[in-house]
C-alpha cells in the first residue's frame, strides 16, 4: 500500500491490513472507504467517547496465548447503553472482539447467513436454523450504529440500525447482525477477562 493521506485533513493514514474497506481518521473524523486507487470520503462523523476498557486501537498482546493487534472498533448503541466491536488482526488472520459491560466474546468466523428466518418472528427461547444449523437464539435486541474508529473490515454507517441476535450453536457462541441489506453470522467464544493480555 502506498503512504496514503486523509483527503479531508491531510493527515498520514496507515492501513495496516489488507481486508480494511474503511479507515476512520483519528485526527479529523473523517471516515475513509478504502479504495484500489486510494482513499474516498464517505461522511464525517464526530469521535467516539471514550469509554474505559482494557483495549485502544493500536494496542497489541495475546488472547488465549495467540497474538493480535487491535485496528480499530465499531460501536453500537442500545436502550441505555453501548457496546464496542474491537477489529482485530489476530494469529495471522482478522477476528472481532466484542466489549459488553466488561464481558468479552472473541469471534474469529464471519460468514453471510444464506438462509435465514423471517428475523421479525424470530424470538428468545426458540431454535432456529440457518445455513444447516441449530442455533438456539438467547437474546434479541436493536442496536444503532454510534461511530467507528481505526481501520475496519466491515462498516455501517453511524445512525444504521442493526437487530442482534445473540444464540448458540454446537457450544459455540453465535451473534446474529441484520441490516437491510445483508445478515452476517459470526461464531465464537466467551472470553474471561484473563484470557486477554494487553502489552504495556
Ligand atoms: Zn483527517
Amino acid at each position: 500500500m502506498p503512504s496514503l493521506q486523509c483527503t479531508s485533513c491531510g493527515a498520514p493514514v496507515e492501513i495496516k491490513n489488507r481486508f480494511s474497506k474503511v479507515f476512520v481518521c483519528g485526527y479529523c473524523g473523517t471516515h475513509l472507504r478504502v479504495t484500489d486507487e486510494g482513499l474516498d470520503i464517505t461522511g464525517k462523523h464526530p469521535k467516539l467517547a471514550e469509554f474505559p476498557s482494557i483495549l485502544s486501537v493500536g494496542c497489541r498482546g495475546t488472547i488465549l496465548g495467540k497474538p493480535f493487534t487491535a485496528l480499530g472498533r465499531m460501536r453500537y448503541d442500545y436502550g441505555g447503553g453501548h457496546f464496542d466491536e474491537w477489529f482485530l488482526e489476530y494469529d495471522g488472520e482478522t477476528a472481532w472482539l466484542s466489549e459488553d459491560e466488561g464481558t468479552f466474546a472473541l469471534y474469529t468466523e464471519m460468514e453471510e447467513a444464506e438462509e435465514f428466518p423471517d428475523v421479525t418472528s424470530v424470538r428468545a427461547g426458540q431454535t432456529v436454523a440457518v445455513d444447516g444449523r441449530r442455533v438456539m437464539i438467547k437474546e434479541k435486541g436493536r442496536a444503532r450504529i454510534a461511530g467507528g474508529e481505526g481501520e475496519l473490515s466491515f462498516y455501517m454507517e453511524p445512525g444504521t440500525e442493526v437487530v442482534y441476535i445473540d444464540g448458540i450453536s454446537e457450544g459455540k457462541k453465535i451473534s446474529i447482525e441484520c441490516t437491510e441489506e445483508e445478515i452476517e453470522l459470526f461464531t465464537g467464544r466467551v472470553l474471561l477477562k484473563r484470557d486477554i493480555v494487553v502489552e504495556g
